[in-house]
């Protein structure tokens, strides 16, 4: 049994308006449950809680909230939405979901992080797939992840999956700006390849993540022996393809230590 942790980041899962892409949701979950069935345990971390509150609720005028606030309100509407999306469409190929809603200090507890695992584990064990997010309606300021790729990096490790895969909006890693002419895209990073001079800091809207914080956490979580890919979410078949077929899809792997 193969162990995988798959990230989808708000970016992958908005549209242009900011509402929640049922479409695309529906495909991931669709590979996921390919994957499931070919004897990989998933543990599919997922962003969007926020974007889909937003897009939800409609609020002409939010200047009364603070950003905290708003974090909070549009957060405990869309991590609804978002785990009814999912465990409305995992349904239809016969497979439980199970929500695993988290903050930065759970990591810090030794029996904490054991309540994680054991809570992970059983529903592995038992076939539900673990959906987790960030617990954005009480993690305020220094109390939140960066973003749901630190979260993401932390749940590969804490649960010694054999692979992270985290779905971006973008292809992977490019030896400079994605947009410019002539610019490639990094097949391979491996351990001691220096990296820093390539990664851009532009970020999407709709995220808190970037290529930053992708590629602190990819260098981290292969340095402790687990592989890493960067992929683009909107690609068709993008899981399917990475993982069971020799599709040559456009990626960055992040080749463990
Ligand atoms: N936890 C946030 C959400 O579900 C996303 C954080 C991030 O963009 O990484 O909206």
């Amino acid at each position: 049994m193969k162990r995988i942790t798959v990230k989808v980041g708000s970016a992958v899962l908005t549209r242009q308006g900011g509402t929640l892409d049922v479409t695309r949701l529906s495909a991931i979950v669709d590979q996921i449950a390919i994957l499931h069935k070919n004897g990989y345990e998933v543990i599919l971390v997922s962003s969007g809680a926020v974007a889909s509150g937003r897009g939800e609720l409609h609020l002409g005028n939010t200047q009364e909230l603070d950003t905290v606030g708003q974090r909070q309100l549009f957060s405990a509407v869309g991590q609804a939405k978002l785990i009814n999306r999912y465990y409305d469409f995992f349904s239809e190929h016969h497979l439980h979901v199970g929500q695993v809603l988290t903050q930065k200090s759970d990591f810090d507890s030794p029996e904490h992080l054991r309540n994680m695992q054991t809570c992970m584990n059983v529903m592995l064990e038992n076939g539900v797939i673990p959906v987790v997010n960030e617990n954005d309606t009480v993690s305020v300021a220094e109390l939140m992840f960066t973003d749901n790729d630190e979260l993401s990096g932390l749940i590969a490790r804490m649960m010694k999956v054999d692979t992270l895969i985290i779905l971006s909006n973008i292809d992977g890693l490019y030896d400079g700006d994605p947009k410019a002419p002539g610019t490639n895209l990094i097949h391979k990073v491996l351990p001691g390849n220096q990296i820093e001079q390539y990664i851009q800091t532009e970020k999407t809207v709709v995220g808190r993540g970037g290529m930053q914080s992708k590629c602190t956490t990819a260098l981290e979580v292969a340095s402790s022996g687990i592989d890493v890919y960067i992929a683009r979410g909107t690609r068709e078949n993008v899981l399917t393809d990475l993982i069971l077929s020799e599709a040559r899809i456009p990626h960055t792997h992040f080749v463990r230590r």
